[in-house]
């Protein structure tokens, strides 16, 4: 299957706003870690929530084998904004990834202008932006398409082509998130959505800029569908949410991907 700019495949755990405690942070942590270890060819990235960060990254010490990420950055570098989160705090601690545009995030107000800022923002700043994109729903005339070339074209305004080696473009159909593998798109509708994605990559850069993109799957992976999507799907990786919070099956998840 493809695979990202470095040849790898890159899996992305999104913690939201879970674990309640960094003990049990930890835990999940420590058991990752050990599979961590054995990957070849798939980076691993963990989003976990912004206040466990620091402790969970310094208590692996030098290790790169896990990478880690913020769930959100503001678009703003500087100033008074309450309960918001910089880049440089972000880059300070040595996070070398940012998710911005997921739905929970957009749900809350956040536009294709504000996702564009802080697309802008993570990228000039020289790190690698995770974009999520998705729709909310699918009719028969397949009006999702173009909703789904807007939002890529706007949340990418302004974009220079020589960042996109640092962009990954999360598709995660938003009806498929926080469900279970049988609710998840199914291989070949993500390898639809990988083509067509490249294909609107493609008339908004160029063809060889375009190709620098990793585009991963997220919405209801689970132990179930792993083998499935990672075989067929044609995907660069899976940005993967509750399931990340089980660290056996994650652990799991992570061979799988690694061994397609
Ligand atoms: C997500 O919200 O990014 C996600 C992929 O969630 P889940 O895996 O729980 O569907």
């Amino acid at each position: 299957m493809a695979k990202d700019s470095q040849n790898k495949k890159i899996v992305v755990a999104n913690w939201k706003m879970s674990p309640e405690t960094i003990d049990e942070a930890f835990e999940i942590l420590k058991k990752v870690k050990e599979t961590a270890k054995t990957l070849k060819n798939t980076k691993l990235v963990i989003c976990p929530p912004s206040l466990y960060a620091n402790e969970l990254k310094e208590s692996l010490g030098k290790s790169k084998k896990i990478l880690f990420g913020a769930q959100n950055v503001f678009y703003e570098e500087k100033g008074a904004h309450t309960g918001e989160i910089s880049i440089d705090m972000i880059k300070n601690l040595g996070m070398g990834y940012v998710i911005v545009g997921h739905s929970e995030r957009r749900i809350l107000g956040e536009d294709d202008n504000i996702v564009s800022k802080k697309i802008n923002l993570v990228l000039n700043s020289k790190l690698n932006a995770i974009l999520c994109i998705g729709e909310k729903e699918r009719s028969e005339e397949g009006d999702f398409l173009l909703f789904i070339s807007e939002q890529i074209k706007n949340s990418l305004h302004g974009v220079e082509k020589k960042y996109l080696k640092n962009l990954i473009i999360a598709y995660e159909p938003i009806w498929a998130i926080g469900k279970t593998a049988e609710d998840a798109m199914d291989s070949r509708g993500v390898h639809q959505m990988h083509l067509f994605i490249k294909k609107v990559l493609k008339d908004l850069f160029d063809e060889k800029s375009s190709e620098k993109v990793a585009i991963i799957y997220g919405g209801s992976v689970e132990l179930e569908n792993t083998e499935e999507l990672i075989e067929n799907g044609n995907i660069n990786g899976f940005l993967i949410g509750h399931e990340s919070l089980n660290a056996d099956k994650f652990c799991k998840i992570l061979k799988i991907v690694d061994k397609s």
